[in-house]
C-alpha cells in the first residue's frame, strides 16, 4: 500500500464515514472499523486516493468492485447506481461550498480537469490585518 498517494487524512475520512453513514454502496452499517476506503474511481483507471474520490464501503462491496468501473460494477450488482452517484455529487458539492456534515476541509476542486493537481487543503485561518 505504500505506493499509493495518501492524500486522504484521517479527519476525512472520519467526516466521510459520518456522511454515508456506512457503506457507500449497498448501505450496510457494519462499524466504521470494518468498512474499508474504496477509489470511486480505481486507481488503475487514474483516480487519486483524495477524499472526493473515497467512499467507505463494506468488505463485501469492497472485494466485489475491485477495479470495475462503478457505474457498471452498481448495474452489475443491482445496486442503486442512481442515488450512489446523487449522494456523491452532494457531498462533494457540499464540501466545496465548506458546508458538508462534518465540514471536510479541503481546496476547491474544479470538476473539469480531475488530473490537474490539487492544492493542499487551504487554511481557513482568518487573515491577520
Ligand atoms: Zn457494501
Amino acid at each position: 500500500m505504500g505506493a499509493v498517494e495518501h492524500d486522504l487524512d484521517a479527519v476525512q475520512w472520519a467526516a466521510l464515514l459520518a456522511a454515508w453513514g456506512g457503506c457507500a454502496y449497498c448501505g450496510a452499517a457494519p462499524g466504521a472499523d470494518a468498512l474499508q476506503r474504496d477509489c470511486v474511481l480505481p486507481i488503475s483507471r487514474g483516480g487519486r486516493y483524495t477524499w472526493d474520490n473515497v467512499v467507505p464501503a463494506c468488505r463485501s462491496c469492497n472485494a466485489s468492485k475491485c477495479n470495475t468501473e462503478v457505474t457498471a460494477w452498481m448495474r452489475r450488482r443491482r445496486l442503486d447506481e442512481r442515488q450512489f452517484l446523487l449522494r456523491h455529487a452532494e457531498l462533494r458539492a457540499a464540501a466545496r461550498v465548506g458546508s458538508a456534515p462534518g465540514a471536510v476541509p479541503l481546496a476547491a476542486t474544479p470538476d473539469v480537469a480531475p488530473l490537474a493537481a490539487t492544492p493542499d487543503a487551504v487554511p481557513l485561518a482568518p487573515t491577520p490585518g
